[in-house]
């Protein structure tokens, strides 16, 4: 910072100590919705390019609070990062996701995995991950081979030798690992090589614009290649509109989850829509 004299750094004060505070309350109030489980899973499918045929989904965590409504994950997994209240939050979603999932599976619905979000930090102690991984599988009963958990490239990559030895234990145990938002880190090829993962997931921000920028378009063919040389699925997010399916037809994109297909949905919405079939 500049030097700006005592009484701007009185004001700076004062704002680091209203956001210590607000972060605090926040903290609080986090601690207060996980007590009462106002933690759960929304669904996103995610459908086959060429068949429509559903091959996945996944869990989105939403807080349904008394007070404030629906709230996005954006306004709450940074603090619950920060504090480490993420654990608590990840074992509600993880178990509501594998509890309706097995529920479905149960009720003769399209047996398909779903794949839950990790964060780095619980990549990083890794045996609370396994241990909650164990206690959701034990739990509601799934087995363990339609269960997926997502590592963004970008936590995969600022420490790969744990987060490649995690992956490899959770294989192990019969759970697949994807990379999400790819493109947005900076992965080597060799590095991601080593990595036993199921999926690669293109970020949205390479789909957007897809049909209209040639730069994009060529990343994600790129993308695309790669992954068929690593013989790995890919999954691209956000997927909107029609030119964007069309597009990713072309080049051999196997599988989209967006807004297309479908927003997240609460899990009674998701599951009308298994019944009624993919809307491709
Ligand atoms: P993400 O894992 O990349 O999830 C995809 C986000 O894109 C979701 O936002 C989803 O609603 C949104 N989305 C899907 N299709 C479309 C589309 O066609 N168009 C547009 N504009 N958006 C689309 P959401 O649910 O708000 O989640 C935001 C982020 O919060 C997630 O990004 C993920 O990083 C994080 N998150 C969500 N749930 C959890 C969780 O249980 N644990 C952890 N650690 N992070 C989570
Ligand atoms: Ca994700
Ligand atoms: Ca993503
Ligand atoms: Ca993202």
């Amino acid at each position: 910072a500049k030097a700006q004299g005592p009484g701007s750094f009185q004001l700076f004060n004062e704002e680091m100590g209203q956001r210590a505070v607000q972060t605090l309350a926040m903290q609080a109030r986090l601690r207060r919705a996980i007590e009462n489980q106002e933690f759960v899973a929304y669904f996103q499918p995610q459908v086959d390019v060429r068949t429509g045929a559903f091959v996945g989904m996944e869990a989105l965590a939403r807080w349904l609070s008394p007070e404030r409504g629906l709230v996005p994950p954006g306004d709450f997994i940074p603090v619950a990062e920060e504090t480490g209240l993420i654990d608590a939050i990840c074992d509600l979603v993880l178990n509501d996701a594998c509890r309706w999932t097995k529920a479905w599976h149960d009720a003769g619905l399209p047996q398909v995995p779903v794949a839950v979000n990790i964060s780095g930090r619980q990549f990083h102690n890794s045996r609370r991950l396994m241990q909650t991984v164990e206690d959701a599988l034990e739990r509601t009963g799934l087995d363990p081979r339609f269960l997926e958990l997502e590592l963004t490239e970008s936590s995969a990559m600022t420490d790969p030798e744990n987060a490649i030895a995690v992956v490899r234990k959770l294989r192990d145990r019969g759970v697949a690992s994807s990379i999400d938002d790819f493109g947005t880190g900076y992965s080597s090829l060799s590095v991601l090589k080593r990595f036993p993962i199921r999926k690669l997931k293109i970020d949205r921000s390479f789909v957007r614009d897809v049909t209209t920028d040639a730069n994009d378009a060529a990343i994600v063919c790129a993308m695309i290649a790669m992954a068929a040389a690593l013989n790995l699925k890919v999954v691209a997010e956000g997927v909107e509109t029609d030119e964007h399916l069309d597009f990713l037809h072309g080049v051999g994109c196997d599988s989209i989850q967006g807004y297309l297909v479908a927003k997240p949905l609460p899990a009674t919405e998701m599951e009308a829509l298994f019944r009624q079939g993919s809307p491709l």
